[in-house]
């Protein structure tokens, strides 16, 4: 078992948590119950002096987010926020996209109804332009039939006024 100088006890003291324990355990040639030795004998002292104890735990170093202003290990190198504030600005995005969807949804349902009102609109069209026709005819073929009896009065009635016979000439 390592046997610790007070010097050694106080670099540790004043390290510990900043210095990461391998680097200790390196420095000293220590195995870490070595190291956890010396914590307590340090942690004990600190507990007569009326002190908190010091934990052997390596903190990374802390940066700051810059939109919530809380201590973080880790900055998202994409977003330059923490953690957290990354998640919910994939949140944002995320509905923001959600929304922008949405409307296009909305705006393609919109197109479909007016798509389909024309397609109505067309086919009652197509409707009426067929009954016209069927109209049309029924009137051509009316007119014709009426224009070809009233022809053949007419030629008949031409044909017996003409005649030569038709004042009672007979012929010589
Ligand atoms: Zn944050």
């Amino acid at each position: 078992m390592h046997q610790w100088t007070t010097s050694e006890l106080s670099y540790i003291e004043e390290n510990a948590g900043k210095v990461p324990t391998h680097q200790l355990r390196k420095k000293y040639g220590c195995s870490l119950d070595a190291l956890r030795g010396a914590k307590k004998r340090i942690n004990a002292d600190r507990f007569m002096k009326g002190l908190e104890p010091i934990s052997l735990r390596f903190d990374k170093p802390l940066f700051v987010c810059p939109n919530c202003n809380q201590k973080t290990d880790r900055i998202i190198a994409r977003s330059g926020w923490c953690k957290a504030c990354t998640d919910e600005l994939k949140l944002d995005s995320y509905h923001h996209r959600l929304e922008i969807v949405d409307r296009e949804a909305q705006r393609v349902q919109e197109l479909e109804r007016n798509k389909a009102r024309e397609d109505a609109v067309k086919r009652e069209l197509d409707n009426l332009k067929q009954k016209k026709r069927t109209v049309v005819k029924t009137l051509v073929k009316h007119d014709l039939s009426a224009r070809t009896e009233k022809d053949t009065v007419c030629e008949t009635v031409t044909t017996t006024r003409d005649h030569p016979y038709s004042e009672g000439k007979r012929p010589e």
